[in-house]
C-alpha cells in the first residue's frame, strides 16, 4: 500500500548525469581526464544513498563520498565495495567504523591524525587517508599557510598512508569571485609544500559541482560533484552540462472543495478567497519536507497546468486553487518534477522559499515513500 505523496527517484538519470559529466571533462580536459567521487551524503541528497552510490558506481564512479563514518558504513553494509570517502568531520570518540567497514577516512586536524595513528598501530595495519586543506573557506582542513608546521608529524605517522590531498571552495559558483581564485593559488602552493615534506602520488581534489561547470583548473586528479549528479545545476550555470533531475515528487488530490468569496482557507486565514474559488487538497506537508514558505509563492502542477499554494502549508496537507481546472479527486499533483508540457524544478521551488536546491532535496521527508525507477535508463 503507498501513501499518495512519493518521491520517484530515476536511477537511470543519475546513471546518465555521471556519464553527462564524464564526457563534459573529456571533451575539455588538457590532460587525462579525471576520476569522478560521487557524492552521496544526507542519503544521497534525499535520493536514497545506497541506490545512489550504486548507479553512480555502475556509471564508472571512482568512488562515493560521504559525511558520516555511520553513512560510510551503511555504505558498505548495503554492498558497495569500491571506495568510500569519508569527509567528516569526526566527533573523536568512535573511530572503529573506519577500521572494520574499509572507509577512507578525510585527515583534518592533527589530533585526528594523531587518534588514527594511534588506532591503526594498535590493529597493526597502515590506514589510507587523504589530506585536507583548508585554502580559505575557515572550515575543515589544515591552514594552508602553516602547513610546514603541522603536515610533517602526519607525513610521517607509520601506520598512516596519504593516498589524497583535497580542498573545498566558499564561493566556486560565484562568477569572478576573489576568495575562489586565491583558494586556487593557495592550494598549489600547499601542494608545492606538501612535496617538498615528501608527499607524492596524492590524488588531488577541490570541485563541487560549482567549481566542475565553473573553472576546468579546479579539476586536478578528481572532481567531487553531488548536486550535479542529482540533475540540479549550479545557479547560473544551467545547461552547462546536460544533466536530468533524478527526483520527483507526487502525490494525488485528495479532496476538491469549493470555498465563498471572503472566506479563508488554512490556519491563521491568510488566504481569503476573492471569488468564488475551487480548493485542492494535497496529502502533502512540512511533515514531508514542503517549505512553510512556499505559502503564497509557489505553485505545483495538476492536470499539465501550474495551480498556486493557497493558505498555510501545515504539517500533512497543503491547499492548492484549482480552480477553472476540472480537477478531481485522485489527480495526480506534481511538486516537483514534469507533467505535461511544464516542468517545476527544484532550483525553482528553492527560489520561491529563498533557499538552495539543496536544503529542499535533503528535507524530502523519511514519511515519503521513495520509488525506484529507471525510466530514462540508455
Ligand atoms: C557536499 C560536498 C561536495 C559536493 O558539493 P556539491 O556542491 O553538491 O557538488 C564536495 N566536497 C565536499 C567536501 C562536500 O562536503
Amino acid at each position: 500500500m503507498n501513501r499518495p505523496t512519493l518521491a520517484r527517484v530515476d536511477l537511470g538519470a543519475i546513471a546518465h548525469n555521471v556519464r553527462a559529466v564524464r564526457a563534459f571533462m573529456a571533451a575539455r580536459a588538457a590532460g587525462p581526464v579525471p576520476a569522478l567521487a560521487g557524492v552521496v551524503k544526507a542519503e544521497a541528497y534525499g535520493h536514497g544513498a545506497a541506490e545512489s552510490a550504486r548507479a553512480m558506481a555502475d556509471a564508472g564512479a571512482a568512488m562515493v563520498a560521504c559525511a558520516a563514518i555511520e553513512e560510510g558504513v551503511a555504505l558498505r553494509a548495503s554492498g558497495l565495495d569500491g571506495p568510500i570517502l569519508v569527509f567528516g568531520p569526526f566527533a573523536l570518540g568512535d573511530l572503529d567504523g573506519i577500521f572494520e567497514y574499509g572507509l577512507t577516512p578525510t585527515l583534518s586536524t592533527p589530533t585526528l591524525g594523531r587518534r588514527l595513528q594511534d588506532a591503526a598501530a594498535r590493529r597493526g595495519v597502515r590506514l589510507r587517508c587523504h589530506l585536507a586543506i583548508d585554502t580559505g573557506m575557515n572550515r575543515l582542513g589544515l591552514r594552508h599557510d602553516n602547513l610546514a608546521r603541522t603536515a610533517p608529524e602526519l607525513l610521517a605517522a607509520p601506520n598512516l598512508e596519504f593516498t589524497g590531498v583535497c580542498t573545498h571552495f566558499a564561493t566556486a559558483d560565484e562568477p569572478g569571485s576573489g576568495l575562489f581564485a586565491r583558494q586556487q593559488r593557495n592550494f598549489e602552493e600547499a601542494g608545492r609544500v606538501l612535496a617538498g615534506l615528501g608527499a607524492r602520488g596524492c590524488v588531488r581534489h577541490a570541485a563541487n559541482s560549482g567549481a566542475l561547470v565553473a573553472e576546468p583548473a579546479t579539476w586536478l586528479d578528481m572532481v567531487r560533484p553531488g548536486l550535479l549528479l542529482y540533475g540540479v545545476p549550479p545557479a547560473g550555470f544551467e545547461g552547462v552540462v546536460p544533466v536530468r533531475p533524478a527526483m520527483s515528487v507526487q502525490s494525488r488530490l485528495a479532496a476538491v472543495k469549493g470555498v465563498r468569496p471572503g472566506e479563508s482557507v488554512g490556519y491563521g486565514g491568510r488566504f481569503v478567497a476573492r471569488r468564488p474559488t475551487t480548493i485542492g487538497l494535497v496529502p502533502a506537508g512540512y511533515a514531508d519536507g514542503l517549505d512553510r514558505r512556499l505559502e503564497g509563492r509557489g505553485a505545483v502542477l495538476v492536470r499539465g497546468r501550474r495551480a498556486p499554494i493557497v493558505g498555510a502549508v501545515s504539517m500533512d496537507v497543503f491547499a492548492i486553487d484549482v480552480t477553472g481546472l476540472d480537477a478531481e479527486p485522485g489527480d495526480e499533483v506534481v511538486i516537483t518534477g514534469r507533467q505535461g508540457g511544464d516542468e517545476i524544478t527544484v532550483s525553482e521551488m528553492a527560489a520561491w522559499a529563498s533557499t538552495i536546491p539543496y536544503e529542499l532535496l535533503c528535507r524530502v521527508g523519511s514519511r515519503v515513500e521513495r520509488v525506484y525507477v529507471r525510466a530514462r535508463a540508455e
